[in-house]
């Protein structure tokens, strides 16, 4: 394999070309999350190995396999991001958010990291957009965050997205909980995989999120731990329903999710379209900030994979915005045009147009080939007798009409109108007028 030119499994490359379409979601979903109140914030790529042990938990796949972790020039085991939560929590308790007005409320979008099996849409480095709201204990927090959840995919313009919520309960309600799931896998301890029958020591809830199939088949009659749920627990889960009818918000209970990570509490959710792994994930936790130290305070939130979301997005034909165009191309010929040429694009760029100018030194055929490639919307060429004359002939691509204009201080004033409005716009408008 050729190393130099070839990345790494499972990461990606983002081309020009593609770009707009991920600033268009970053854009979107951090402006949806910003009218919910959400101020985003950034966080370091990498961390502490023990804060992803501790915040995560050491019995989850994403800890216990997936971890980059590697040790540093100066001896300590730091690890790439696996997720957002636990590493904004320490952000919070750090820079001391916990002790300002709650609820904190923020958001992000950033690169995770995990070792896993590359396919299609499971990457080694993936990109995620999230949000976390600390300090909310009632269910008015968990109807909020789903429902930002449910409207920033809507205002990608997804179609069947399914909304499906769950409790977990509390750590109280849960021990019953963990004795009946125990219980129910000792009698076929032997069929399970290795690790699962770890977890059945640890963690036995862990096993109804492993990805063996032989799991998920005996994890699928396992007792349903809505059915253990505490009577506070029931009634907030209960009060998230009755908020989510409210606002209209199409919702399913599906007591097969419990999520990955070992901190969640209360209630936890997924929207997916149908045919795809999740798209979101996110539920309430209780323990994580005193786990790490810092006050006691219950955090809420999800996290959604963008290059998911992309590929879903792309599939359904969902619109996005068009990409920025050249607006004006200047060819020109000889050293002295050239010069003219560039002082003009530096010029409209710094009013804001997209101009390009020669860099190749090709020829005025050429140079107008590849403006006619970048789409550009107008052309200009400068020679000598242009400059002579002080006056070009201005281009409309899409219709080849052209337009003199005035070179020097006038091209300016001339080129401005033509973009609001101008010349060829009304031609076009009255061209039409006569053909209907
Ligand atoms: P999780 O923290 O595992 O619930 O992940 C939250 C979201 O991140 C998922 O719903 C996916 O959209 C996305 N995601 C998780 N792992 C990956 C991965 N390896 N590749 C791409 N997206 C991922």
């Amino acid at each position: 394999m050729a190393i130099l030119t070839t990345r790494p499994r499972g990461t990606n490359d983002f081309l020009p070309e593609q770009t707009p379409r991920w600033q268009y979601l970053e854009r979107t979903l951090l402006s949806t999350a910003a009218l919910y109140g959400f101020g985003e914030i950034r966080t370091p790529t990498f961390e502490h190995t023990e804060l992803f042990q501790r915040g995560v938990g050491d019995t989850t796949d994403v800890v216990s396999k997936e971890m980059y972790t590697f040790t540093d020039k100066g001896g300590r085991s730091v690890t790439l991001r696996p997720e957002g939560t636990a590493g904004i929590c320490r952000a919070a308790i750090e820079n001391g958010l916990l002790g300002d007005a709650l609820p904190l409320k923020v958001s992000y979008v950033f690169n995770c990291f995990r070792y896993e099996k590359a396919q299609r849409g499971r990457y080694r480095q993936f990109h995620q957009f999230g949000v976390e709201c600390y300090g909310a204990a009632g269910p008015q927090a968990d109807a909020e965050i789903l429902s930002l959840a449910w409207e920033g995919l809507q205002t990608l313009g997804l179609r069947e997205l399914q909304l499906s919520v769950n409790s977990i309960g509390c750590p109280a309600c849960r021990a019953e909980y963990h004795r009946a799931l125990r219980a129910y896998f000792e009698d076929r301890r032997e069929e399970l995989c290795e690790t699962c029958r770890e977890r059945l020591e640890k963690n036995p809830m862990r096993i109804l999120d492993c990805k063996s199939p032989v799991c998920g088949q005996i994890a699928a009659g396992a007792p349903r731990v809505l059915d253990y749920l505490c009577g506070d627990c029931r009634a907030h889960f209960e009060r998230v329903q009755s908020l989510l009818r409210a606002a209209k918000i199409p919702f399913t209970v599906d007591a097969g999710i419990v999520r990955g990570l070992d901190y969640y509490t209360r209630t936890v959710f997924e929207i997916s379209v149908p045919g795809f792994p999740a798209l979101c994930g996110g539920g309430r936790y209780g323990g994580l900030c005193r786990q790490l130290g810092g006050p006691d305070v219950e955090g809420i939130g999800f996290a959604m994979g963008l290059e998911r979301l992309l590929m879903v997005m792309e599939q359904q034909n969902c619109e996005f915005p068009q990409p920025p165009q050249c607006d004006l191309y200047i060819a020109s010929m000889g050293e002295a045009a050239a010069q003219e040429a560039f002082r003009l694009t530096t010029l409209l760029r710094r009013e804001g147009y997209a101009v390009e100018c020669d860099l190749m030194g090709r020829s005025v055929k050429a140079q107008m080939k590849y403006a006619n490639k970048l789409g550009a919307l107008y052309s200009m060429v400068l020679g000598e007798a242009e400059l002579e004359q002080g006056a070009a002939r201005l281009k409309q691509m899409a219709t080849g009409e052209e337009k003199p204009v005035p070179l020097g201080e006038a091209f300016f004033t001339a080129f401005e109108q033509e973009m609001h409005n101008g010349w060829f716009a009304a031609a076009a408008e009255a061209a039409e007028g006569l053909t209907r």
